[in-house]
């Protein structure tokens, strides 16, 4: 785990060789739907184990069969609420429960409209009870413009104040962070990597394309229905 010396609090995996492979994997234009979603999975996961080692541990006396030793016990672990930003946040969000199997979780979709607005529709919001022992990890894979999460973020903090927010991403631009550090300073941002800049259209470069449409096809528009399923 790396700290970023741009910002406070924002933290990027780059010396993780085994992170770096599935980013690699993910990157490359040729895997194909299953095993980006297997990726994304998969960094979950490591991403999660990475945050424990930022949790705070009690020790604890264990009893083995033989005598009392010292033992830990990672409370913080227990109390994680994760809001799963739909949709590419899905298989990372299958991931990072493995780690914190006891995690509340929280379903908020937040779609992001053309350039050069990039407005932000919010409709389903489902989030559970946040307390002060809870560390809240936002899992979102991909930190662009950083608007969605910062809309995210001002809807989470209406359910209640967690000890720690994390914002977990597979990429970020510098543009995102700045966004998010500027409008919720508390936040950390954990990511496989922080990516050069934005395109006009507000994708990362190099990045990896649409998180959403390589995990899961793209959608296609609802008036193109009619001439794809055509009735004799
Ligand atoms: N969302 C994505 O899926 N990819 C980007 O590059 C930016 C936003």
């Amino acid at each position: 785990m790396m700290k970023d010396e741009r910002w406070n609090g924002v933290y990027s995996f780059e010396d993780s060789p085994f992170i770096m492979e599935v980013l690699t994997e993910l990157r490359d234009k040729e895997t194909d739907s299953i095993s980006f979603r297997k990726g994304l999975v998969k960094l979950g996961r490591y991403m999660g184990y990475e945050l424990t080692k930022t949790m705070e541990f009690e020790k604890i006396k264990v009893e083995t069969p033989l005598e009392e030793t010292e033992g830990v016990v990672a409370k913080d672990r227990r109390n994680v609420v994760i809001i799963t930003v739909l949709r590419a946040a899905i298989p990372l969000m299958e991931g990072l429960i493995k780690v914190f199997e006891s995690a509340r979780v929280g379903i908020i979709s937040a779609s992001r409209g053309k350039a050069p607005k990039f407005e932000i529709e919010m409709k389903y919001v489902k989030v559970p009870q946040i307390t002060p022992e809870d560390t809240l990890i936002v899992a979102d894979p991909m930190i662009a413009t950083g608007s969605t999460l910062v809309k995210v973020l001002e809807e989470v903090k209406k359910y209640g104040t967690p000890k720690r927010t994390i914002v977990l991403g597979v990429l970020a631009a510098p543009e995102g962070i700045e966004r998010i550090k500027k409008e919720h300073p508390e936040v950390e941002i954990f990511v496989t990597k922080i990516d050069r800049e934005l395109n006009k259209k507000g994708y990362i470069l190099p990045g990896l394309g649409d998180a959403g449409d390589r995990a899961f096809g793209a959608p296609i528009k609802v008036s193109m229905l009619p001439q794809m399923h055509t009735l004799d």
